[in-house]
Order: structure tokens, then sequence, then C-alpha cells
């Protein structure tokens, strides 16, 4: 029979890690299937996801910038979709409608505690930025029950509507980089796409305790500017985003395929490849 096939859509996407994932995945649970990385035009998304699924599709992964767009589209979503609104898994079920569902967050936190045994559980946390990702991530985070969650964005606005959005799941609040100073964090995760030019938001140095934890959502083959941040400010443990990006792709492989492949040793194949590229 015709192998299932999967893709990802985003733009810009031509560095996209997915593909090697979800085959090495594939291989791992005898899963035969193809898995492609698409460039979507941004004002032809929807068009794209109907015509792939109409085509016999079985599932597509969704990055930036369309995941609000995907939350919208899709008719069904499960429950912590839905407090997202941001969808990074879609597939159709049998009775063709659409479902959407967000995997980034599990992914962050597994990472974290399970792949680097880190503590979420009474800490005080930092999130450096609130676009969608940061939506994506809150609950999965919540869950963990920090002792409390402090937001910085550049524009205020969006930080207090995230806080006030979840303030159901604990203590949240929301400031500027202005109003950071006076306090220290034990965990500090950094989700501002200004990394992507090699740059980070100033941050003070007194926010760093002795056993502060820097976690990036940013991944690459150097250190981040948030890495290098970390480090010198003599953060505790620093992390990039590689092994989140392997646990949401796994989340999302269980979510279409009902069954769990190892991250272990993909997360390690991905350095393979990163330090080779560089
Ligand atoms: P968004 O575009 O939705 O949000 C971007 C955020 O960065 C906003 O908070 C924005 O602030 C801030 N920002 C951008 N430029 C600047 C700047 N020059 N100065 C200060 N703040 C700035 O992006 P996402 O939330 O989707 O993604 C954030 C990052 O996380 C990206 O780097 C992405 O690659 C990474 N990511 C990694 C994943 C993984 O699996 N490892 C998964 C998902 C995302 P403002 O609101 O003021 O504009």
């Amino acid at each position: 029979s015709e192998n299932m096939r999967f893709a990802v859509f985003g733009n810009p996407i031509k560095h996209s890690r997915s593909p090697m994932i979800h085959a090495a995945f594939a291989g791992q649970c005898d899963v035969k299937l193809e898995y492609r990385a698409v460039r979507v035009e941004l004002n032809d998304f929807q068009r794209a996801v109907t015509a792939f699924f109409d085509a016999g599709g079985s599932g597509l992964n969704i990055t930036v910038p369309f995941k609000e767009e995907a939350a919208a589209m899709a008719m069904e979503l499960t429950g912590r979709a839905a407090r997202a609104t941001a969808v990074n898994t879609l597939w159709r079920d049998d009775a063709g409608v659409l479902r959407g569902d967000t995997t980034d967050g599990v992914g962050l936190v597994r990472d974290m505690v399970a792949n680097l045994g880190w503590r979420i559980q009474g800490q005080r946390v930092l999130i450096v930025g609130a676009g969608g990702a940061v939506r994506g991530v809150l609950e999965p985070l919540m869950r963990e029950l920090p002792t409390s969650v402090h937001i910085v964005n550049r524009t205020v606005e969006r930080a207090e509507t995230l806080a006030s959005e979840f303030a159901v799941l604990g203590k949240i609040t929301a400031s500027g980089y202005g109003d950071l100073a006076a306090d220290q964090y034990d965990l500090v995760i950094n989700a501002n796409s200004a990394g992507l030019s090699g740059e980070m938001p100033a941050l003070p140095p007194g926010i760093l305790g002795e056993r502060s934890c820097c976690y990036d959502l940013l991944y690459g083959a150097e250190p981040t500017a948030f890495m290098r941040w970390a480090a010198q400010n003599a953060a505790w443990a620093v992390s990039d985003g590689l092994g989140m990006l392997v646990e949401q792709a796994a989340e999302a492989f269980y979510v279409w395929h009902r069954s769990r492949p190892e991250t272990q040793p993909v997360i390690q194949q991905l350095r393979g490849v990163l330090a080779a590229a560089a």
C-alpha cells in the first residue's frame, strides 16, 4: 500500500529538521511514511491545508507564522489547543473533520523535566517574550506548579493579556523590560525571536541566582546569544531548544500514530547533524 503522507507548513521553512525527526521516529516504530517541509505563501495557508488533505495527506505540522490561523481553521481543537489558540498538529478524523492540537508546551516541559532533570514545581519562572510559542507553553508549564511565572515583553500589553488569560492556572504577572531589575528567578525561559538574528533583549544580570537554570527555545550549531548571556552571568545550567523540538515532534507522532518513539537517540542524531553543518 502507499505510504502515509505528512508535511510541515511554514514560512520560512528551509532549515526545518522535522522531516529528519519524523523519518527517524518512523524507522523506530516500523511506520511507513513520507514527511516533507513545505514553504507556504502567507496568503495561501487555508487553501494549501485543504488541498493537502483533499489529496489524501494524513497529517500536518504547522510552524511560524501559521499556528493561530491553523487554530482558527480546525473544526475541533483539543482542550490545550483551544486554550492556547495555537495549533502545530493537524489531521482529519475518520468522519473528515479537521482536528487540531498543540504539542509545543508538552515538548518543552518534557525536555526540561525528563531530559534535563530540571525542576519547575516550586520555582520562580521568568518567560522572556509573549508570542505564539509562549501561548502554547503556558498551560503545560503551569500544570507543573511553579511558585510564580513572570512574563516580560517589549509590547507589555501582549504579556498582560497572556497573564490574565491563563490566570486561573496560577500566579502570573507581566511587565516590560524596565521593570525587571529587583527580582530573581530560578528558571528563565527565552521565547524571544530576536535570537533568530543573534540578538536578545537587555536583561539585568541580577535576575539569576546561584542555582538558576536558563532555557532557550532557539537552537543551532552555536550557542545562542541568550545562552552566552546565561553562561556569562554564571547560570547553574543552560540549554538550547533542540530537545523541545524533538519532544514536540514525538508528541505529534503519538497523536497521529499512537506510538511513542524514543527521543534520546534522535536528539543525539540531530546534535551530530547540527555540529557537522557548523
Ligand atoms: P512570535 O513572532 O510569535 O513572538 C516573538 C516574540 O519575540 C515576541 O514576544 C516579540 O515581542 C519578541 N521580539 C521579537 N523581536 C524583538 C526585538 N527586537 N526586541 C524585543 N523583543 C522582540 O514568535 P514565537 O513565539 O512563535 O517564537 C519565539 C521563538 O521561539 C522563535 O525564536 C522560535 O524559533 C522559537 N521556537 C522554538 C520551538 C522549539 O521547538 N524549540 C518551538 C516554537 C518556537 P513583541 O510582542 O513586543 O513583538
